[in-house]
């Protein structure tokens, strides 16, 4: 329990001088949990420890969770792969999707949520490093699937999402995380969302320093607060295991 404390003391500071760096105010970036494979139980103490946003990978996990943890207030992101026949699960038990990427997918999740009268915020994800193995819109063919969605009534875009190159050097994720925000410009100079849309959710553990330099809004932490996981996280963005 204590070591998961005083990682999030770590990863706080990590963040508190990275902004230092970048000349922005920490109060800027907010850090998501990824307690993909963690316990209900140390997630908790995250929770009470005043860590209240969540993001699960998969929809098993998010429902066998959701049970244990609803009692403490806390956000639960959905970042992982999203299957269509899973849609009904993921707005029931998730306040957010990061992982949105398909149009089929956009189309289906909205005409659910109207059905059930309800509308959800939702991140596009992009795949900014072009790597087969993950999902995500290709940069070049964002600003389309953005005017396509756009119309979907019951869809609120917050932002993007994006996953790095994974590799041991975080400068690599550089260039990922600079045209996620390129993308964002673009976005904002062709007016086709609303202005507070800015959320930019791209780092994690390995390269949180970089992404905050390059703007986000958003970090995505699992290991350096919840430590090793058994699988690698080629098992949660491979399409075959999802
Ligand atoms: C697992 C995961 C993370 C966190 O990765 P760590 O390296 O453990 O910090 C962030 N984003 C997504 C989409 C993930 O699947």
């Amino acid at each position: 329990m204590e070591q998961i404390l005083k990682n999030l003391e770590f990863i706080q500071n990590r963040i508190i001088s990275a902004c230092e760096k970048a000349n922005r105010n920490p109060k800027e970036v907010q850090l998501l949990l990824a307690t993909k494979t963690v316990p209900a139980s140390r997630i908790q103490i995250a929770i009470e420890a005043g860590f209240s946003l969540i993001g699960e990978n998969k929809v098993q996990e998010l429902k066998e969770k959701y049970e244990d943890l609803k009692i403490f207030n806390h956000q639960t992101h959905f970042i992982g792969h999203l299957q269509t026949n899973k849609i009904k699960d993921v707005i029931r038990y998730a306040d957010c999707i990061q992982s949105v990427d398909r149009l089929d997918l956009a189309t289906k999740l909205n005409q659910r949520l109207q059905k059930e009268n309800r509308v959800m915020d939702i991140f596009v994800q992009v795949n900014t490093s072009y790597e087969e193995s993950k999902f995500g819109v290709l940069p070049e063919n964002t600003i389309q699937f953005i005017k396509d969605i756009a119309q979907l009534e019951n869809l609120k875009i917050k932002g993007l999402m994006t996953i790095g190159l994974l590799s041991t050097d975080p400068e690599n994720s550089r260039k990922c995380f600079r045209l996620l925000k390129k993308i964002q410009s673009k976005i904002r100079e062709l007016e086709l969302l609303d202005r507070s849309v800015n959320e930019l959710s791209m780092g994690m553990s390995g390269d949180l320093e970089v992404a905050i330099e390059e703007g986000a809004t958003m970090i995505r932490v699992g290991t350096a607060v919840f430590g090793m996981r058994q699988y690698p996280d080629s098992y949660y963005w491979d399409e075959a295991q999802s």
